[in-house]
């Protein structure tokens, strides 16, 4: 994205129309000199390029292999702008010169375990590839050679491609089927960098941390074979792995012998290093990733340079080469832009550039010896003590707390059969009740209150009022919309995580930590460094205030444990169940502050439970389930039976860890579900799941409003699975990022929807 997030602003011009396609052209040309130079200075032997993209890396092969739907193809539009059309989609009326256009964009899926998404490949029954004409790799390669820059070019491999893809609408084709078509063009294009001057190539294979089927697992074999037969002289080649270990893969290694070069994530999982390096074929190299491409964590050089010694012990100093675990996408770009972080702690972090240099020096402590890098060396040993021995990072107090937590604090005082009727009784609840995820449309004025009170131009008391307004507004609308559990509307937050990060003790934040989440979106996550503990309580006088203005029940609304870990950069020096722990204990005395301050429906919104899940199934991700299971009980479950906890999910795809949801005990869920299929609310029927459900029933993300006919259709497809007593009514999600009119409307719709039914059973 570059330092200043160039890459975003520069993009998000060029579809305002406010820039020309050269001028982006050069902004993206810009920063990849600058980044190699970068790298370059920090002592880098090996350099990437083709890293750059755009907008999405595995976009950028669909357009490399001509794998275009003609959907896209058929407007013959630029390359650069049938790219964007593609990853963001294109609504464009006719002018005199060009036709209409009107195509959605191409399904967008998490990158493995991140945060970050890609865009994927969908691909048609007899699907054929092409190279496309001045191949982006081959170009990106010459542009670096002409600045004196000898680059080892980046490719997504053949078996990664596809089996990340996907048939497309109406076709069946299996992706991997498709391979023998597309190594020509694989092979076509290797064989045009080596003429370009390539040395070697980096093929990243990440599929193979997952679990495979056989048919993909038996691909790696065709494909590299063919390669290495195919006749031309083609560069060397590294095949890169990351996020997880290849232990479970390693037969599929051996057929890899073509390959001059392994690299594998020994961050993540450095005990595969033994299995990895007895399966090398003789003369491969071990490319070790030890310097962590997923956080912001200093490297521990005492540790890097042991697991590297370890390998050069078996294979020799000359197969052994030292790298980051993954790419940098996944961490910011500099240390150097961050002036206002306490200097104790920003001595523990190292962003994008500093890792480029921490690579060079555990190179250089493993070739020259640790004399030629002692004060690199003696530096991080200094900054590992005092990580190690902080008070950020150690209190007693919560470890104390850590200590007391009994398994009696994991249960509600009645299972949920039992307290559902004093919940009911207290709420006084309609068949159907109607709710809203959280959030109400953040306006302008919003915003610039707080930018206001963000740089002293109001009071807290100036501000506080203007939020009590805000809330007093949203309170009205839904009394006149005839919603019967409300909520305060969240004005005061600016990130459902970073606003809960700002009241909490053990966090930190970056001015310029921004890392890309998909196309132009970024994203700065917050960063934990120490030991988690509430000061204060953090929402109870909003929502007590709101609480107080109506007769109506009030939601009170919490970001859960799991999700303020996942949306953050946590802590590496103890286990994610240790600081899910503390957070949860954190929103356990907030739970209960709200309980007390008369709030008797609270919800805490795990989104990123899922995205949690170890790529695995198996034993790592039952142990995942687990904690983040008891850290969401630990955090609910301290109230009284009359108070209704509910919880929010943005997806509805939970046949993988359905009893991990029911372990969650929360009395309501709510989950998105109207772009999905409702039949995957089977699940709750098949599973006799008993408590209360919300499966929105309209898309927020669009500002269109549907028709009644449409939300009633909706409900009624819901009511094949759930029964009437346990459904609620509620829009997908929050609200936030939409306009008051459509909120409006489509709420008043939603209501009028759910007394239809009302008056109906
Ligand atoms: N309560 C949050 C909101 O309404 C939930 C957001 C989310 O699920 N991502 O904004
Ligand atoms: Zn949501």
């Amino acid at each position: 994205m570059g330092g200043n997030r160039e890459l975003k602003k520069a993009t998000e011009a060029y579809w305002a129309g406010k820039i020309s396609a050269e001028e982006l052209i050069q902004t993206g040309k810009n920063l990849r000199a600058s980044h190699w130079k970068v790298q370059k200075d920090a002592g880098a032997g090996t350099i990437a390029s083709n890293d750059f993209s755009f907008y999405d890396h595995v976009l950028d092969h669909i357009q490399l292999f001509n794998a275009v739907p003609n959907r896209y193809r058929k407007y013959n539009l630029p390359a650069l702008d049938e790219f964007f059309a593609m990853g963001r989609g294109l609504q464009r009326a006719a002018t005199d010169s060009t036709s209409a256009v009107d195509v959605p964009a191409l399904e967008m899926v998490k990158w493995f375990d991140s945060n970050y998404h890609y865009v994927r490949p969908t691909l048609q029954d007899n699907q054929t590839f092409s190279l496309a004409a001045d191949p982006k790799p081959v170009r990106e390669f010459l542009e670096a050679k002409a600045q004196g820059v000898n680059t080892r070019p980046v490719l997504v491999g053949p078996v990664s491609f596809l089996h990340l893809g996907k048939p497309d609408r109406g076709a069946s084709v299996d992706p991997i089927t498709l391979l023998e078509n597309l190594l020509p063009t694989y092979i076509e294009l290797l064989a045009k960098l080596k003429e370009a001057g390539a040395d070697t190539v980096q093929i990243d294979e990440p599929v193979l941390v997952l679990d495979l089927p056989s048919r993909t697992k038996a691909a790696f074999k065709t494909a590299y074979s063919k390669i290495a037969a195919a006749g031309v002289s083609i560069p060397q080649i590294t095949v890169a792995t990351y996020f997880g270990d290849i232990v479970h893969n390693i037969d599929v290694l051996p057929s890899l012998s073509t390959v001059s070069a392994i690299h594998v994530d020994l961050v993540r999982n450095p005990e595969q290093l033994d299995t990895v390096i007895s399966a090398l074929a003789p003369g491969q190299i071990l490319s070790a990733g030890v310097v962590d491409g997923r956080n912001i964590w200093k490297t521990n050089f005492q540790e890097a340079i042991s697991i590297v010694e370890k390998a050069i012990g078996a294979l020799g100093a000359d197969r052994v080469v030292v790298a980051t675990s993954s790419s940098l996408l996944h961490t910011p770009h500099t240390l150097a832009s961050e002036k206002k972080l306490p200097a104790e702690v920003a001595d523990w972090f190292s962003f994008a550039s500093e890792k480029a240099k921490e690579v060079a020096i555990i190179a250089r402590a493993v070739t020259e010896g640790a004399a030629s890098v002692k004060a690199e060396i003696d530096a991080n040993a200094a900054s590992m003590r005092s990580r190690a021995t902080s008070a950020r990072t150690n209190d007693p107090a919560v470890k104390e707390r850590q200590s007391k937590v009994t398994a009696a604090m994991y249960e509600r005082q009645s299972p949920f059969t039992g307290r559902i009727a004093a919940q009911q009784a207290h709420l006084g609840l309609p068949l159907f009740p109607t709710t809203t995820i959280g959030s109400f449309p953040q306006t302008k004025e919003i915003r610039v209150a707080r930018q206001k009170f963000g740089k002293g131009d109001i009071s807290a008391t100036e501000y506080e009022s203007f939020i009590e307004k805000e809330i007093e507004l949203v309170v009205r609308e839904q009394e006149a919309l005839g919603l019967d559990v409300l909520v305060h509307g969240e004005p005061e937050r600016n990130d459902m995580v970073q606003y809960f990060g700002e009241r909490l003790t053990g966090y930190v934040f970056t001015n310029f930590g921004w890392v890309q989440s998909y196309g132009s979106r970024c994203v700065r996550p917050p960063i934990v460094v120490g030991d988690i503990s509430r000061p204060a309580p953090m929402t109870v006088k909003e929502s007590k205030y709101a609480a107080s203005i109506t007769s109506k029940p009030m939601k009170g609304m919490l970001t859960g444990p799991i999700t303020c870990l996942r949306w953050s950069f946590p802590r590496d020096d103890v286990h994610q169940s240790v600081q899910a722990e503390q957070l949860a204990l954190a929103l356990r005395d907030e739970v209960v502050d709200l309980e007390a301050a008369g709030v008797n429906v609270i919800q805490v919104d795990e989104p990123a439970l899922r995205e949690g899940l170890p790529l695995r199934s198996g034993k790592e991700r039952d142990a995942y389930l687990d904690w983040a299971v008891k850290s969401f009980r630990l955090a609910t479950t301290g109230v009284k039976d009359v108070t209704q906890i509910h919880s929010h999910f943005c997806y509805s795809e939970f046949q993988d860890f359905f009893h991990a949801i029911t372990a969650l005990d929360a009395d309501v869920l709510s989950i998105e579900n109207s772009k999905s299929d409702a039949k995957l609310l089977k699940v709750f029927e098949d599973e006799a799941y008993p408590r209360h459900i919300g499966p929105g029933v309209y898309d927020i993300h669009s500002p269109r409003v549907p028709p009644q006919e449409e939300i009633k259709a909706r409900i009624e497809e819901m009511l094949q699975f759930l029964k009437p007593q346990q459904l609620w009514i509620n829009p997908d999600c929050g609200l936030k990022t939409r306009q008051w009119p459509e909120t409006r409307a489509a709420l008043d719709i939603m209501v009028k929807a759910a007394k239809e039914f009302r008056a109906k059973y």
